[in-house]
């Protein structure tokens, strides 16, 4: 007997050797990004359509959702001088027709007069006579090929590539029956299997294309499902473990003195959580492995603090940090507290007058002068250059270091695995330090940080106080209240934010936009108060002359852009005014938020919104319920879905083509234990030949050393 098919056989296979695809449907189905037979095997139907749960036409009534099924029997396409065409179609169930009207959908008239459909949608009156406006459409069926089956798998199909769902089901068909006899390998075995509760692969396959019933389309979904997780999960771990494995790291003084003097030299004790997360990369940074963690925290938790101490960790044993932030204005602003934390601080230095010199910080961003990055090159050169803070420009070709020992890169999950890597190239295995304020719900962070070892700061510093968060619509006596509240706060000597609205893709039009806000409060409701500007496209020194005044408490409302987003730090401001909040993201608006609730004082946080989705009604309802980022991202999580949130070129989620987040959680969760148990066992996954196999194709060439026992 022939042995069974692998994935990897089929994806060596074109669709073009399936007799039912021809020259013009491979070349469609190409467009849709099906070439090999593995692609079409794992392109899944959207849906089934249940030949039994439609309502007669007959039977409609209107004002109702339904779905009917039957067969177009007339097709037209009127054009009318002015507007769009209009395709008119009936459909008849045995019952009675039913009048379908699409506009500026003309390709809809290319389904063929005979053609079975489903339909779905509101049944309205028009001239007296049912019909349905713009309904979702399914081409069941051509008459030549009648199918049987209670259950029609809805295949997600391609306009632009003219591909049907029909076609598509075709196809599949003759795959499903040209592998019937070999079946399908499977990467796990029957114990297993049966400990998960899991069909076999040969089940899956055949029961996700042509289920008999909906339970069967769930057990092969959930099969399918666990298979990618696994294989993500193994892929993950094993690098964890490799990694791990390693002796090549930098053993750094974990015993020097300036790390001690620093945090000697803070004007508060650090936190519980801090203390422990200080050891934890204290106890990496001293062993022979080089650190990969992630460090968690929330908005203004303490992590500068931390990465500060690990950064002076690496710097007194002689070598160099780097410090990657994700934009330049928090570039600008991580370089200014650091130089502001290290007052004082001294590195010893051979050969001086005094034996030391202060600790060498500088920033490297795009707009870095010419004569600043010589500068910049020679001090790394030449050592006198200790940390190095900047945005991706770190990365760049030239940007030379003697002596890297510490990588920390800030709002990782902004960055793709890439470019940590990349920096990590400028030196010789140096630790890692990757640090996010987004917090990351337990099992996403299994997916996109599944290969690092994690701290987190859950604590906050002492001496926060609570916000409240309103909602506020649009009407002008709402808004008078909020402005009244803002009025109140600066008469009692605290400060306040107003954060203009968002434009996407233009800090232009952004910083346009708050010029002009800030002309039109300064003459309306905010007349007579000291008010700021604050905008991407001010000069930086600009930039900071007014965050200093704001400090110092000169100006009484700033008004600004998301510049104020991350590490502004005004304990005295306790309102803030988001415009158009709706336009935000739930995390970005809680960053945001952030900025107030840092003093002693009781704070408001006001979202101005006038919000015309449900998904920005849901964003700002669970602003106002919650002030816990965790929960917030669990929130987001659900509101958008895992791709959304985490951007499609996020390791691992563009391979996803059946799990989803948060809805899988509990799959994640037993395939990472599923891959721990394996690899603890097999670390080559020898007695794997399959898994091994199938994870080698998904990472692709980087997979090399990561199976060596
Ligand atoms: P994060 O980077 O996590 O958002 P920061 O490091 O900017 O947070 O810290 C926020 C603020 O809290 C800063 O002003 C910092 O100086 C202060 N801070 C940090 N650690 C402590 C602590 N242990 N006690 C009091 N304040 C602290
Ligand atoms: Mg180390």
């Amino acid at each position: 007997m022939a042995p069974r098919l692998t994935l990897r056989e089929l994806r060596d296979k074109s669709i073009s050797e399936l007799r039912t695809v021809g020259p013009s449907l491979g070349e469609r189905l190409g467009a849709m990004g099906i070439d090999t037979v593995l692609d079409l095997l794992e392109h899944y139907p959207r849906r089934y359509h249940d030949r039994t749960n439609t309502t007669e036409i007959a039977a409609l009534a209107v004002d109702e959702q339904a779905t009917v099924a039957g067969a177009v029997k007339k097709v037209s396409v009127r054009r009318p001088r002015k507007g769009r065409p209009i395709v008119e179609m009936e459909v008849y169930d045995g019952t009675s027709y039913l009048k379908l009207t699409f506009f500026n959908q003309e390709y809809r008239a290319r389904i063929g007069e005979g053609t079975e459909v489903s339909v779905f949608g509101k049944v309205d009156l028009y001239r007296g006579r049912r019909q349905m406006v713009n309904p979702a459409i399914d081409v069941l069926d051509t008459v030549a090929e009648p199918t049987t089956g209670v259950l029609l798998p809805v295949y997600p199909q391609s306009g632009k590539a003219g591909v049907n769902s029909w076609e598509i089901r075709k196809v599949a068909a003759e795959l499903l029956k040209r592998t019937e006899q070999r079946g399908f390998a499977d990467p796990l075995d029957d114990d297993l299997r049966r400990a998960q509760h899991l069909v076999d692969r040969t089940t899956a396959y055949t029961n996700i294309h042509r289920p008999e019933t909906i339970a069967d389309a769930a057990t092969a979904r959930a099969r399918l499902t666990f298979d990618e997780f696994l294989r993500m999960q193994v892929g993950l771990i094993a690098r964890k473990r490799a990694l791990e494995r390693d002796r090549s790291g930098i053993e750094h003084r974990i015993d020097g003195a300036l790390s001690p003097a620093f945090l000697a030299g803070l004007p508060f004790p650090l936190t519980g959580d801090q203390e422990r997360v200080i050891a934890e990369i204290m106890a990496d940074m001293g062993a022979a492995a080089p650190m990969h963690r992630l460090l968690q925290g929330e908005v203004g938790s303490g992590k500068t603090v931390v990465a500060l101490t690990a950064l002076l960790v690496a710097v007194q044993g002689g070598h160099q940090g780097a410090f990657m932030a994700p934009t330049e204005v928090l570039a600008e602003q991580h370089e200014l507290t650091m130089r502001t934390l290290l007052e004082g601080l001294r590195v010893p230095e051979e050969g001086s007058l005094l034996g030391e010199r202060p600790v060498g910080v500088a920033l490297l961003t795009n707009r870095t002068s010419a004569a600043e990055r010589r500068r910049i090159a020679e001090g790394l050169r030449g050592g006198q250059i200790d940390i190095l803070v900047g945005t991706h420009a770190l990365i760049y070709e030239g940007v030379e270091f003697v002596n890297l020992g510490l990588v920390v890169i800030d709002e990782q999950h902004r960055f793709g695995v890439e470019q940590r890597d990349l920096l990590r190239g400028k030196g010789n295995e140096p630790d890692v330090l990757v640090m996010t304020a987004t917090p990351i719900p337990r099992t996403a962070a299994m997916l996109i940080y599944g290969d690092l070892d994690k701290s987190e700061l859950r604590t906050l510093p002492a001496g926060r106080s609570p916000i409240t968060t309103e909602v506020v619509g649009p009407s002008a006596l709402e808004r008078v209240a909020v402005y009244e509240r803002l009025r109140h706060e600066v008469a009692a000597g605290r400060q306040a934010y107003v954060v203009c609205p968002l434009v996407e893709g233009s800090t232009k039009l952004e910083a346009k936009a708050a010029t002009e806000e800030y002309d039109r409060l300064g003459r309306e409701e905010l007349a007579g108060l000291r008010l700021g500007l604050l905008h991407g496209q001010m000069p930086s020194a600009d930039k900071e002359a007014v965050m200093r005044s704001f400090r110092a408490g000169e100006i009484d409302a700033l008004v600004a852009t998301t510049v104020i987003e991350v590490g502004v730090d005004v304990p005295n401001a306790t309102v803030m005014i988001v415009e158009d909040a709706d336009r935000f993201g739930l995390l970005q608006l809680h960053q945001l938020r952030g900025r107030i609730g840092r003093g002693e004082h009781r704070s408001w946080c006001y979202l101005l919104a006038d919000p015309s989705t449900a998904e920005g009604r849901a964003r700002l309802e669970a602003m106002r319920a919650s002030t816990d980022g965790f929960e917030l991202a669990e929130r987001d999580l659900e509101i958008r879905g895992a791709g959304e949130v985490f951007g499609e070129r996020q390791s691992g989620f563009s391979d996803l083509k059946l799990g989803r987040l948060p809805r899988d959680e509990p799959v994640v969760i037993a395939a990472r234990a599923v891959a721990e148990a394996l690899l603890e066992n097999d670390p080559g996954l020898e007695r794997h030949e399959q898994l091994r196999e199938e994870v080698e194709d998904l990472l692709g060439d980087a997979v090399e050393f990561l199976f060596k026992s």
